[in-house]
Order: C-alpha cells, then structure tokens, then sequence
C-alpha cells in the first residue's frame, strides 16, 4: 500500500474494525446459514463493507457485509489531514486544462462540505448537485454516515421489525415454520430475566474444556470435537461453496481465521501495548474475563497470549489490499487432497478440524491460503499452547458479548459508542431484530419477501434487467478490441448470466431446524448449538453433491445486490427495491439512474478483472486469447492509475488495485445505460445526471470516510460520480464542459474498460 497510514490512525482503524467485526458476531456457520456456494457477490453500494471483509473478493461462503447499522463516528484522538484548512481553494476550479482531479474536495465528508462554497456542474459535479442536501442533512445518530441506501435500510429495517412484532396468520408450512422459530429467537433474546439468570454460565460451559487444555494433545483433542466447530471459535474456517474448478459440484474451501482487528495489515504496526490499549481489547473482553472467572492479572495475561498469537500469523494472512488484487483468485484457487493438505498441516490437526465442520470425504479441497497453514504447521507447537489457548477464549468470547446478560451487554455498546462516536442506542427490540436477522436469515427473509416483496415488482424488475442485458449483448458484439474467439466467449457468458430477481421463487427446506424456546428451556446458547449442529448437517449433505443453482445464498431482505462469478448469477434482492431506488412510477432517466444503474453495475462484474476469470457456468477457466486479455489488462491498468492519482486526504491516495473491481462495474454501467438513452426518444439527459448524482449523495464523518478509503473496495461515493461521468461524451455535451474545467479530461485520457 503506498502512503501508509500514520500509525496512530492505523490504530484508529483497527478499533473500527475490531467493532465491526464484532457487530456481526455470531458463530459463522450457523449465522450465515445459507452462505454455500457464493464466491462473495460484491455489494453494489460503497456503503456495504463495514465489516472489515472489504477484501473478501473470491472467498467462498461469506456473504457481503451487513448494511452499515451504526458506522464509526467521530472520537477522540488525531484526526486524519485532509483539505479542510484550504478553505478558500474550495470548490473552484482551477481552470487549467488537464488538471488533475484530485483538486476535488472530499466533499462526502461532511465537516469539508461545510467548508465549500457552491460550484459548477462542470467544475465538481457531485458537489455542484448535492451541496444544499449535504448542508442541511444530519447524520441520524447512531450512524456516522448518511445516503439513500441507508435512508431506505432503516425503513427496511422497521419492516423487518414489524415482521416480528406483528406475525401475520400464516398458512404456508414452511412460512408457519419460520414464523415460530423467528418469534422463539425474538422472544428469547428479550427475555433479560433468564439471560440475566444465566449469567456467564453458559459461556463457561461452553470454555470448560478449552480451560483444561493443558498440553498440544488435549487441544488437538479439543478442536476434533464437533461440538467445538458448532459452538466455539476453530483454529481455520471451513466452508463448502461452488467449487471454482467444476461449477457444477461443491468444494470444500479451507482459509484462515479471522482476526479480532480484521485486516492482516494493522497486526504490523502495532505493538502489545497498543493492542492492549484498545478499549474494544481492554473493556469488552477483559470484562468477559473476569465474570468468567479470572483475575485481573491473568486477564491481562491471556489478551497478550492472544495478541501474540495473532501478531505471529497475521504475517501469513492477506491483506484487504491483496484479497482485492485482479490476481487474488489465481493465488487462492489452490485445490488439494486431503493427504496434501495434512502433509502441509503437520500436527495441526487439520482432517479433524474439517470432518468436525462436516466437510470430510470431499473430492475437492481448496486450500485459500497455503503460506497461512504452512504458518500454523510451525505455530501448532507445544510451546504455543498457551497463545494458541489464548486466542480461542478471547475469540470465543467476543463472538457472545451480546447474547449475555445485561452487564455484557451495556458494555459491548458503551465500549463500541465510545470507539464509533454514535450517539444513543438502538432499542432493545430493534437490536433482538438484527440479532434473528444475522441469526436465522434466511427465516426471516421468507416472512419479509411474502409481506413486502411483491410478484409485480420482481417481474418489472426482471424487464428493466433484460433490458439491459440485451444492449449488453449489443456492445460486446461491437467491442472492437476483442478478437472472434473471445468476442463469442464473452457473448455466450452473458447469455448464460443467472438471475435472482427480487425474491427466490424456491426456498431451501428448512423444516428440519428447530430448538428449544424459553419455554421448552432453551436459551440463546442452546439455540447456537442446535441450529449451529444443523448447518454442520447441511454441509455434510452438500459434499460432493450437485450445486442446486435455484436456491439463493444471498438474502432477500438486504439493501444490495451482487454478483457471484462462482455461479455466473446477479442476484438484485428485495430489499433494495423500493423508496427513491426503485418504484414503479419512475421516469426512464430516474429509473436508470437508480436501479438501472444497480443492475448493469452488477453485470458489469462477470466482466470485470475477476470476473472475467469466470466462465459461463461459473468455473475459475480462462477464456481470453492471450493478446485480448493483454490489452484487457491494459485498460485496466489505465483506470487503476487514474485512481492512484486521486488524493482525498492529504498525502492518502486511493489505492487503485484495491477498488478497480468496483470502478469497472461502475463505469461500464454508465456506458451501457448511455447506450439505452441514446435509442430513447428525447431523453432528457440533464435529468439523468442530476438523478445518477443524487442517488451517491453521501455525508460521512471524516473517519468513516477514511476508513472506506482504506478498507472499502468501492471507490469513495463523489468519485463514483465524478470520475465516472467524466468519462463520457454524453457529459461533456450535456453542461458543455471544455478543456478549462475541473471535470474535463482530455478524450486520449478517458477511460474505457469495455
Ligand atoms: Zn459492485
């Protein structure tokens, strides 16, 4: 990464993580729940990646980040520099030809935007059309940025509570199911009076055995039990998913761990005592700690032996930057035997770990990291049995901070407001609504699709797709830098594109999950073994059978939408079709500029510089000549450059490698949807400008911005505007922009992808 950030703001960077992180802490298995098969669509909105997997490209089995519920805010400490002192250089153009387009303020950022004075549509596009918005609009609490997307997550959000709180009569088996196991979980997550009753004991329960490891043995024993990959934190993920190397079948993928920090990177910087000074560290799980038991001393003693572990194997995992790199999927397609991935593991028992998960017996391994487990090979030693311990209770214990009882609780959120600067908190109702929301997802997503999720829509929808597909099929036959062969290659991919419009019109069969109610006696801990036992179960069915392409692995109810180069599929969720990004009386320029826009971006990915890795059916084959794909990659190369050279903050760029995924899809889209325009008959393209600018418009605090730009693998939202319109003619002629303002770039310069 060129322009390191100061160590003091890495820092800052990897408490917003670790909080974001622990946001979305449920048992993986058994949260995602539906994950299979997805090779991690990519979310449309730069909003989408507050997790802290914002580098997760190729990974299969995880699903794009949440929407961002509660986002870093402001806080103390140094804040990142950027152009806010040069007030009076704001907003002008310079009026020098070819000037270079960094001169744009970061005008996302609110506190800059409060700095500017008004603009031109050909000096600062972005700025020019939503200045009056940006000045006049709050960021809600709770939040540290604010857009359309999030505006419409929050009115889901309510839907998605009055779901739950007022249960319709059900008349459908499987929706009758979903129904009583969604109000179970509901009921049971407010239920304070058995959670406050239970206490830190079923946490101990749980740890009791990890607690009595004493030598390498009994943790191999310990992480060959079942119960330990359906309950508590594993030393490696597993995960069945389309197999990369036959898109019929599943594999079974085995990657690294998570870090409590999340990206690799930040374990560099950091010394012990910075780790240790962290609240998100020093409160939450140390708190978790002593209530389970320990003093304050060996509380102290066991985040350290965590942090060391972590320090030791962080070295051996990707960083964000290098999971987004085009080249990512070459390095991570690694297939293996099981007797190649036990000669790579040594002791690490690593065929225990996998059959615990459910995966044993697969022909197909895919091993995501070799230099991780050959990392562990050396790290999984009896010297190492303390940090190794260590790093599974603090994990473990993190991942349940929210489902014990009050105490915890009131401090994983004093602790996380403090580090996000949100102000007050969610109701206890609406966060029991994200807690069955992350835990039976695909539950309660059926429930949301049959009462908000109408047939009319998904069918309009799927028009306005094909649609676009079809002036797809018309530009790629055109494309006059491909030769015959891959032209038709190409062609036969998108003809081939899978489509998950709206709502699934089939639903997996979920009737065998059940557990126990507060009535029946359970509670939230027993609820995570039986359902967690189930997934084992799902995946366990899953190995080596045939991937079922109707069965969605992304949720209806998201405000997003992907694309998985793993199945060839887009898949534009319900949840995103509705407020100002879609509804039915929209013109033809609002509809484009908004889910228009949303669905040839997602197309736009089989075709980008990972997708087109892909074929047709989603197998991991290349189907480029060798002079296409070179001058495929010289295109590219050009717009990585381009953002290389754009600075939001001051001596921070962007990280071209990292987002240019995202900015192909986002500039090919607009090619696709100018295309269309330029048929329609008196388009009004002033309109469609205003519209496709309004629908970025963002207001973010400083640090949330700088985190996206560090993190996120979507170019930052006024670059989402303004570089992408610069890029066409229709935009120039439109606001007669010339060679002297800010917006222009000279026609050799522009950029086209596709
Ligand atoms: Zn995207």
């Amino acid at each position: 990464m060129k322009n390191l950030a100061k160590k003091s703001t890495a820092l800052l960077l990897a408490l917003i993580m670790a909080f974001s992180l622990a946001a979305c802490s449920v048992k993986p298995g058994a949260g995602e729940g539906s994950t299979a098969g997805s090779t991690s669509g990519e979310a449309v909105t730069s909003q989408t990646t507050d997790d802290g997997n914002a580098g997760d490209q190729g990974e299969p089995g995880e699903e794009p980040a949440e929407e961002p519920k509660d986002e870093p805010g402001s806080g103390s400490g140094e804040e990142p520099r950027g152009p806010g002192e040069e007030a009076e250089e704001i907003g002008t153009g310079t009026g020098i030809a070819g000037v270079d387009p960094a001169t744009w303020i970061d005008s996302d950022v609110q506190e800059w935007a409060r700095l500017t004075s008004e603009t031109s549509p050909q000096d600062d596009f972005y700025l020019h059309v939503n200045r009056d918005w940006m000045l006049s609009t709050k960021i809600p609490d709770g939040y540290s940025s604010y857009d359309p997307i999030t505006e419409w997550a929050i009115e889901v959000d309510s839907q998605l509570l009055d779901v739950l709180q007022n249960p319709e009569k059900e008349t459908d088996e499987a929706l009758i199911h979903d129904q009583e196991l969604v109000q179970k979980y509901y009921n049971m997550w407010l239920n304070w009076d058995d959670r406050n009753a239970l206490g830190i004991e079923p946490l101990k329960k749980l740890l009791d055995p990890l607690f009595k490891v004493q030598t390498l043995d009994d943790l191999t024993a310990y992480l060959s039990r079942p119960e330990t990959a359906i309950s508590a934190t594993e030393l490696l993920t597993c995960d069945v998913g389309v197999d990369w190397n036959n898109a019929d079948y599943y594999a079974v993928y085995v990657m690294p761990i998570d870090l409590i920090f999340g990206d690799s990177m930040y374990y560099g910087m950091m010394t012990e005592a910075d780790a240790m000074a962290e609240p998100y560290y020093d409160e939450v799980i140390r708190h978790i700690l002593v209530e389970l038991g320990f003093t304050d001393s060996e509380a102290t003693d066991i985040l350290k032996g965590c942090f060391a572990f972590e320090q030791d194997i962080a070295k051996y995992i990707m960083t964000t930057e290098e999971a987004s790199d085009r080249n990512a999927i070459v390095k991570e397609n690694n297939p293996r035997t099981m007797e190649q991935l036990e000669a790579e593991a040594g002791d690490f028992p690593i065929r225990a770990m996998i059959a615990a998960y459910g995966g044993d017996g697969s022909d197909s391994y895919i091993l995501t990291q070799p230099d991780w487990l050959a990392a562990m090979d050396v790290l999984y030693d009896e010297s190492n049995v303390e940090n190794l311990k260590d790093y599974l209770i603090c994990y473990t214990a993190q991942d349940y901070a929210t489902l014990l009882d009050r105490g915890c609780y009131d401090i994983y959120y004093k602790v996380i407001n403090g580090i996000s600067g949100a102000v007050g908190t969610k109701s206890d109702e609406k966060s029991a609504s994200d807690a069955v929301n992350t835990f039976l997802p695909m539950q309660i997503g059926h429930l949301y699709a049959d009462r908000y999720v109408t047939d009319e829509t998904k069918e309009e929808v799927t028009g306005i797709v094909r649609e676009i597909m079809a002036e797809y099929r018309n530009m790629l036959s055109e494309e006059t830098f491909l030769s015959e062969a891959t032209r038709k290659e190409a062609i036969n991919k998108l003809d081939h594109l899978q489509l998950r419009i709206a709502k699934p019109d089939k639903w997996e069969d979920d009737s065998g999950l059940d557990f126990a109610g507060s009535e029946e006696g359970g509670n939230l801990f027993t609820a995570q073994d039986e359902v967690g036992a189930y997934w084992v179960q799902r995946m366990r069915s899953r190995v080596n059978q045939k991937v079922d392409r109707d069965i969605w692995t992304s949720r209806v109810q998201q405000v997003n939408a992907f694309y998985d180069p793993s199945q060839n599929a887009i898949t534009i969720c319900g949840g995103i079709l509705g407020g100002e990004l879609y509804n039915p009386g929209m013109s033809r320029e609002e509809l484009f500029a908004n889910v228009g826009d949303t669905i040839a971006h997602e197309i736009s990915h089989a075709f980008d510089t990972t997708g087109c890795q892909f074929d047709e059916k989603g197998n991991f084959r290349n189907w480029w000549t060798e002079e296409d794909q070179a001058a495929f990659a010289k295109r590219a190369d050009k717009l990585s450059a381009y953002y290389d050279q754009i600075e939001p903050f001051q001596d921070t760029y962007c990280v071209g490698s990292q987002i240019e995924g995202e900015a192909i899809a986002d500039l090919v889209a607009m090619k696709i949807l100018l295309r269309i325009a330029a048929k329609e008959e008196e388009f009004d393209y002033d309109k469609f400008f205003r519209n496709f600018a309004e629908t970025w418009r963002t207001i973010t605090t400083l640090r949330s911005e700088y985190y996206s730009l560090s993190q996120d693998t979507h170019p930052l939202p006024y670059l989402r505007v303004n570089v992408v319109v610069q890029q066409f003619q229709e935009f120039y002629d439109t606001y007669n922009v010339t060679m002297w303002d800010a917006m222009y770039l000279a026609p050799q310069d522009r950029l086209e992808v596709w």
